[in-house]
This record gives C-alpha cells, structure tokens and sequence, in this order.
C-alpha cells in the first residue's frame, strides 16, 4: 500500500537531508502532520530560503549583501579563518577566540561522494588572499581525513600566488581526530587558535 501523493512527496523531501533514511523521512513527516505548528515550520523554511544568502566575501550566511563580521570596521583584515561550514562561523563567533575574518569553504574535499576542488570555494579564498593586507589564512577545516585534505588544497593554492610574506597556518593538533570544528569546548577552540603553527612561512 502506498502513500497518499502529497505525503509520499514529504517523506522524499525529508529524505533528501543528511543522514536522514527513509524510516526517519516517515517518522518526520507524520510527525508534521500531528505538529499542530507545522505550517510556522512551512513559513520559516520559506522565509530563511527566500532572505539568507552567502555573503558576498565570505560566504558566511547573512541576509544582507555583506555579513556582521566583513562589514565590523573592528575586525582584523589581515588574518582570515578557513572553515568549512557557516554554522562553523557561529561557533566561533559565539567562543569570541577569533578577531579576524573568515571564508566559508561550503564542504571539504571527499572524493568518494563526488567532492572535489571544484565545488569549493577554494578559488575566491586565492583571490581574497591577493590582498597584500591579507598577512595569515589560518586553515580551520575539521580535524578528519576530508579536512586535512582540504587544508592540504587551500595551502597548495595558496602557494600558487607566490606571496612571499603570506603566512598559511593549521589550527593546533590536539584537536579530537574525526570531531567537526563546531563541537569543540571553548577552551579546546581558544587553544587550537593559540597554537597554530605555520604550514608556510613564519607566524608572527
Ligand atoms: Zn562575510
């Protein structure tokens, strides 16, 4: 027995989002249909997809052309962080360890589900580093194998500018193996910051 259209059409939505089988896709959508706030959830969905957008230089998510952090007169404009998700941004943000600014990298490399150089924002992270303002990109992909090879892109790009004087550092080892940025304790975060050591040139 299948479905009713309109509900087998929800299961497949939810299904299409991370880790989310098909069992969860159908407890989910019933679920929707008992949440009496259900259509808040239709709305918010809507609104966010319709008003948040990449920042223009960054890319982290804002709903404006520039986000909070680009546009603070107050930040550091000569050191930015490489992360590889938004949400990644909040974290830090939220631990205020960072005073620069960031570059959202929107995955890391992951050859096996089709991720490659390509799809990430590699390419505008060179660009932005041609600024001779720019002294240090400090590499904050995740602690995992996707990371390190990410990092390992970003740095190999980045050398390609042949900027002497630009620093490229790697957030500290000591970070748990295999834990995404996000999920870190602020005093791990703080620590890993402190104690990045330069893959290229000299940290000063
Ligand atoms: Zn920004």
């Amino acid at each position: 027995m299948a479905y009713p259209k309109a509900l087998e059409e929800l299961v497949r939505a939810f299904e299409r989002f991370p880790g989310i089988g098909r069992r969860s896709a159908e407890r989910l959508a019933f679920h929707v249909l008992r949440d009496p706030e259900a259509r808040e959830l239709a709305r918010a969905i809507d609104a966010a997809i319709e008003r948040v957008r990449r920042c223009a230089t960054c890319g982290n998510a804002t709903d404006h052309e520039t986000c909070g952090v680009c546009s603070d007169p107050e930040r550091d404009r000569g050191a930015i962080l490489v992360l590889e998700e938004p949400r990644q941004v909040e974290t830090l943000e939220a631990s205020r360890t960072w005073k620069g600014l960031y570059h959202v990298l929107y995955g890391a490399l992951n050859p096996a589900e089709g991720t490659e150089v390509r799809h990430l924002s590699i390419h505008a992270l060179v660009a932005r580093a041609k600024d001779p303002l720019v002294r240090e990109v400090a590499l904050g992909t995740d602690p995992d194998a996707e990371g390190e090879a990410t990092a390992l892109a970003c740095l190999e790009a980045l050398e390609s500018l042949g900027r002497d004087e630009l620093v490229v550092t790697r957030l500290a080892r000591g970070l748990p193996a295999g834990t995404a940025i996000e999920y870190l304790h602020k005093g791990i975060l703080e620590d890993a910051l402190e104690h990045r050591r330069a893959v290229r040139g000299r940290r000063r």
